[in-house]
């Protein structure tokens, strides 16, 4: 569960592959709105956002007719009024790496390609290692590895 960094030349090189795709797909390729304001969505941004992502899982999750896409600022409401539950909000949690006290939008923030449920699980459970930030993630693991 590591927070992969991906150079602009890799993103640019899934941006091509994907184009291709579409074309040959068109007519049959989805126009997508955000399902809470309507505003038109771009396939491409949700690529860039989503780049653990294969260019062939993107656009099959695009076109999945079950699944509703929302827009960036509505997706961020819709998990802050997720995480404003009691349970989560009542629990303490610190940086494995530098001790610091972290509330749940913060490590949501620092995680925020995982899941509401898989957030969740993580959060609550009482020995899970969590990182304020993707920076103390790989500086920890760095750190333990050369101890080793
Ligand atoms: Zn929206
Ligand atoms: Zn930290």
């Amino acid at each position: 569960m590591f927070f992969r960094k991906l150079n602009n030349s890799d993103l640019w090189n899934k941006i091509k592959i994907l184009r291709e795709y579409i074309k040959e797909l068109v007519p049959a390729f989805k126009e997508r709105t955000c399902w809470s304001c309507g505003k038109s969505l771009n396939i491409y941004d949700f690529l860039s956002d989503n780049l653990e992502f294969s260019p062939e899982q993107i656009l099959e999750l695009w076109q999945n007719p079950i699944l509703e896409f929302h827009c960036c600022e509505c997706f961020k409401y819709l998990k802050r009024d997720e995480l404003s539950n009691v349970d989560l909000q009542n629990t303490n949690r610190y940086c494995k790496n530098c001790h610091k006290l972290m509330n749940i939008y913060q490590f949501a923030k620092s995680y925020n390609y995982l899941k509401i449920n898989e957030l969740k699980d993580i959060w609550l459970k009482e020995n899970s290692v969590i990182f304020c930030s993707g920076f103390c993630e790989k500086y920890y693991y760095r750190i333990k590895k050369r101890k080793k």
